[in-house]
């Protein structure tokens, strides 16, 4: 499909593409199943997000933590966990890679990781501030669209939220966004994935805080938001002030 073609029903409405890196961690398997896998799930991805906030994925390259075609060198400098365990221990495996495309700017690095002891249990992460998520290749398929679509929503700013029928429930998950999540992801739809920049302008900084701020002053006990409103004043030059939450500046 060609990058520049817009489907009619959002004429009016441009929408935002943004390039997606695979890395495979080892033990995957020798064959390319992961990549047919991932490329179907990215497919059916798009059709959410591009309802949810106008973008799009579009996968740019593949490539394997291990010695590779295009990893060869830096795999070097990867260490990956042993035994491989969870998402999170598999994180700094996948931080210092470089972006493997020369062809596009940096994006959404996803790296792939066996489904190791736990199981399909604490099956992804997302790094927000690097954009990466490292994701569980779980036995059972189904489970992946829903497990990528929440992580990919965190690299938008999602939280986890006591909300039930939403894609970021903690506890009663349903495959869409509520109207917080939607909100939230469209105030970092143009986020850079870019290291020597901030992911927000100042403007969308403030944006995204008082989004927070709003959400946080309903007292749902949804910790996360403490911790992406730390983050985000941490970015904002001193003396430029910015809306204060109602209450409970800190996370619990
Ligand atoms: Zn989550």
């Amino acid at each position: 499909m060609a990058a520049s073609m817009v489907p009619i029903f959002s004429a009016g409405r441009t929408v935002r593409t943004v390039p997606v890196a695979i890395v495979a961690a080892p033990g995957l398997g020798t064959n390319d199943t992961w990549k047919v896998e991932l490329t179907r799930i990215i497919m059916d991805l798009n059709i959410h997000l591009r309802d949810a906030m106008d973008v799009r994925l579009k996968i740019v390259s593949y490539g394997n933590l291990n010695p590779g075609p295009s990893f060869s060198r830096e795999a070097g400098a990867a260490h990956p966990p042993f035994p491989s365990s969870s998402p999170r221990d598999w994180l700094p495996s996948f931080s210092d890679l470089p972006w493997p495309s020369a062809k596009s700017e940096r994006g959404i690095l996803i790296g792939l990781v066996p489904e190791g002891p736990d199981g399909p249990a604490d099956p992804g992460i997302a790094d927000y501030l690097n954009g990466i998520i490292v994701l569980k290749y779980l036995t059972a398929k189904d489970g992946m669209p829903f497990v990528l679509f929440h992580e990919i929503c965190h690299l938008f700013g999602a939280v986890d939220l006591e909300e039930k029928g939403s894609l970021m429930s903690r506890t009663a998950p349903r495959f869409r966004p509520d109207a917080f999540t939607a909100s939230i992801m469209r105030a970092n739809r143009d986020r850079s994935f870019r290291r020597d920049v901030r992911p927000l302008s100042p403007e969308k900084i403030m944006e995204a805080v008082s989004l927070y701020a709003d959400r946080q002053s309903l007292g749902l006990g949804e910790w996360q938001l403490g911790i992406c409103l730390k983050k985000l004043r941490a970015m904002i030059e001193p003396g430029l002030q910015v809306q204060a939450p109602r209450q409970g500046q800190k996370a619990p």
